[in-house]
């Protein structure tokens, strides 16, 4: 949609440094990374939240995750390890309402969250 800065992120409308992109998703680096390696994977199509997914979208959301992995293992985390995640709405923690994958890594992540 016109004012999701995701949508217009994968319109190339506003920059973003993109790692990788093709039919289905666009990967990038997120603005204010929380660990060495912080990329966000998103669909290009408009999804507001997982709330959203239907049926439908199985294979898109298989395929980010497939992205996010092989993402991790091009930034050499996937021997290390790395965290994979998605947050949904307020406690969630979601402050961009167009679905995406962190890929989070570089560094020991604590667990749980907070
Ligand atoms: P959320 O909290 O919604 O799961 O995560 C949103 C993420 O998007 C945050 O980590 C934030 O730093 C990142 N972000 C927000 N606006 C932009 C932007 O314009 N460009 C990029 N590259 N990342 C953004
Ligand atoms: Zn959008």
């Amino acid at each position: 949609t016109t004012d999701c800065i995701f949508c217009q992120i994968a319109d190339k409308k506003i920059p973003a440094n993109i790692i990788y992109e093709d039919d289905l998703v666009i990967a990038f680096d997120d603005l204010q990374p929380k660990a060495p390696v912080h990329k966000l994977i998103i669909p290009r199509q408009h999804i507001a939240t997982l709330n959203d997914l239907t049926p439908d979208n199985s294979q898109l959301i298989g395929h980010m995750t497939l992205v996010a992995a092989q993402l991790a293992r091009e930034l050499e985390v996937d021997a290390s390890g790395y965290r994979v995640l998605l947050n949904c709405n307020k406690d969630g923690g979601q402050v961009v309402f167009h679905i995406h994958m962190h890929l989070l890594g570089g560094r020991s992540l604590t667990w749980p969250p907070g």
